[in-house]
């Protein structure tokens, strides 16, 4: 992934704008379920109708979407599913409630590693599992994540819940790396340096650093860029911390990394309109417009990441595609149980 700039607003776009909203209702509608809360993504569903006179209609809900389209079947009004987390884009596929998605555009504008099989599901934009570090007491600027299992770090990592979603993808991927009793004993290393029982979410692993209860924390990238761009009270929380981008030892390692994606619905009663709302969701602008609201990587070569999330240094995913990730998942789940990670 890179962090060149293309600016470039098509004229069809800058006209359409100027003009403001006329041409909506005019070319139908299209039904998106969500996973991702409508305040973060209404001004790009306002762009994508301004330009294509598409209505966005929305349904949002933080789980259960997948099962939702299953039990309406044939009858869903479903045409599309955004969602983050390569583990649900998977139970969409696995509860049946996917089409393949034939698109030459994205085809070629998303890297292949973020196809699932057959186009069930597309990566949209992507985020890494990385470290937080105390900026007093961590003087280090690298670290794998093999090391989060070394007791040099006794006591001195927190962590979120071991089931989250996101720490299910993350141990999934250490199993796709080094196998489940490999993985077993990296698992049971880092449970014996938490600082703390697994609790809360990635921003609270920050507050926990800044107020010295541990050193290190594992979270995602866009959280920091939260606290530190958007949300004032959280702002000490990232001051105290900064982002260490990790990554697995061996041939080919690199940084955990995770996507947002999207699927097109079986049943998807607008196909067209939901093919069109996919594809225009990859164009520079959108992709822009995207990365700049959650603070994610765009997946478009050449479309500019944010400066808070650029500032880490550059990201080098791992070379196993998030599709062999994804097999592991109920081995990871299963592992977490096990070692009494969350006890
Ligand atoms: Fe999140």
């Amino acid at each position: 992934m890179n962090t060149t700039a293309l600016r470039l607003m098509p004229v069809a776009l800058a006209a359409t704008l100027a003009a403001g909203p006329a041409l909506a209702q005019s070319k139908g509608e299209v039904n998106l379920y969500s996973y991702r809360e409508q305040k973060l993504i209404q001004p790009l569903l306002d762009a994508f109708t301004k330009e294509t006179g598409i209505k966005v209609n929305v349904v949002t809900a933080s789980r259960g979407l997948d099962q939702r389209m299953k039990s309406e079947g044939a009858q869903s009004p479903a045409d599309v599913l955004m969602t983050v987390d390569i583990g649900r884009l998977q139970d969409a596929v696995e509860a049946g409630v996917t089409q393949s998605i034939k698109s030459a555009t994205l085809e070629k504008v998303i890297p292949p590693q973020y196809h699932g099989a057959d186009g069930q599901w597309y990566g949209i934009a992507a985020r890494a599992r990385v470290v937080y570090a105390s900026k007093d007491r961590v003087k280090q600027d690298k670290i794998t994540y093999e090391e989060l299992a070394d007791p040099k770090w006794k006591g001195k990592i927190c962590i979120r819940s071991g089931q989250h979603m996101y720490n299910n993808a993350l141990f999934a991927h250490v199993i796709a790396k080094h196998g489940e009793k490999k993985a077993e004993e990296w698992l049971r290393g880092l449970k014996a340096n938490l600082a703390q029982r697994p609790s809360g979410g990635d921003r609270e692993t920050a507050r926990d650093i800044a107020a010295g209860t541990c050193d290190i924390g594992i979270a995602n990238t866009y959280y920091w860029a939260l606290m530190n761009d958007r949300v004032a009270k959280q702002k000490p929380w990232a001051d105290a911390t900064r982002v260490i981008l990790p990554t697995f030892e061996g041939e080919g390692g690199g940084t955990h990394v995770n996507i947002t994606g999207v699927v097109l619905a079986k049943h998807a009663p607008n196909k067209d309109n939901a093919m069109k709302f996919i594809e225009w969701m990859v164009t520079p602008q959108a992709q822009e417009m995207y990365a700049n609201s959650t603070f994610e990587y765009p997946l478009r070569e050449g479309v500019e990441i944010s400066k808070t999330i650029a500032s880490f240094g550059p990201l080098k995913p791992d070379s196993i595609t998030l599709a062999e990730v994804a097999k592991h998942k109920k081995a990871a789940a299963t592992l977490v149980d096990k070692v009494g990670f969350d006890q």
